[in-house]
């Protein structure tokens, strides 16, 4: 496995790959790696002939105030974690390698579906991710690439990019890996008090709800938006940020369940911010 740090060298050594008639999977991650990012890299491996994987905890995607200095950084552990899934390539780069000038002036604009949601909660958060997926896209040329559900609507953004901006790659979604009680697993979750890991249960609880509710016929989005608002609220830990129905594509919010319907959630558990997310049954 190589570790790269320059963006010729990735670019060269994936141009190799892809002339010797090697498939490139791609997994972009911000590093700090557990079961979620190793679900995505195995399937990756699965499926593709040279496979990358990038750790950059990318400054652009981060508001002020945000926990861009405290984000968890273990790059050794994934170094290793990486070897053992048998990748061919860690591309790591530098902030200075990926923005030769600070601020760039350029960036990719998300369209509405970036101003909704996490977008209004973090201004600005959808430009910095589309921006640097597609650097990287440049950089390592996959075929394929591969993200989380965890994210839904960071993967809409990804595919509504891919579409518009005609890029020949394949978007492939994940489904999110969570721990026994449902939690989603991220690498924010260290940061949470044994009394806040136990109370963080109360996302996919209040999401699972929601989805039971649809599975029983309830298509008022309003209704089910009740019902996990008070899930959360009866968890005194957890500070609801929005609970919201959209529609699974635009991640405009609906008022009645007409088409593929995703449930979202953000909360705070004192410092540290959670999202999760699910696809609600079609009844
Ligand atoms: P991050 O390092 O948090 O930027 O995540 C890198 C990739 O891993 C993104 O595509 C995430 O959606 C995905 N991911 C994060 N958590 C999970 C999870 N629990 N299950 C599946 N994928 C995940």
């Amino acid at each position: 496995m190589e570790v790269i740090r320059a963006i010729a060298m990735a670019r060269k050594v994936c141009n190799a790959a892809r002339s010797a008639g090697r498939t490139v999977g791609f997994v972009p991650t911000m590093g700090a790696f557990h079961d979620g990012h190793m679900s995505l890299m195995k399937r990756a491996r699965d499926e593709r002939d040279h496979v990358v994987v990038s750790i950059f905890v990318n400054p652009l995607q981060f508001g002020p105030g945000e926990d861009l200095s405290r984000y968890p950084r273990d790059e050794d552990r994934d170094l290793s974690i990486a070897g053992e899934l048998g990748l061919d390539v860690v591309f790591a780069p530098g902030v200075e390698a990926m923005y030769p000038a600070w601020p760039p002036e350029v960036t990719v604009d998300p369209g509405p579906l970036g101003d909704r949601l996490e977008g209004a909660a973090r201004p600005g958060h959808f430009r910095g991710v589309a921006t640097v997926v597609a650097k990287l896209f440049d950089v390592v040329g996959p075929s394929t690439a591969y993200f989380g559900e965890k994210d839904a609507q960071q993967l809409a953004v990804i595919r509504r990019m891919v579409r518009d901006l005609s890029l020949a790659i394949d978007v492939v979604g994940c489904p999110t890996v969570r721990e026994l009680d449902g939690l989603a697993t991220s690498s924010r979750n260290v940061f949470l008090s044994l009394e806040q890991r136990e109370a963080a249960g109360c996302l996919f609880l209040a999401l699972s709800e929601a989805a039971q509710m649809a599975r029983g016929g309830e298509r008022d989005t309003a209704t089910l938006v009740a019902a996990m608002a008070r899930e959360i609220g009866a968890t005194p830990e957890a500070r609801i940020d929005y609970a919201a129905v959209v529609d699974d594509e635009t991640f405009a919010e609906v008022s009645t369940i007409a088409g593929p319907a995703r449930a979202l959630i953000a909360a705070r558990f004192a410092e540290t911010r959670l999202i999760d997310n699910l696809l609600l049954p079609a009844s």
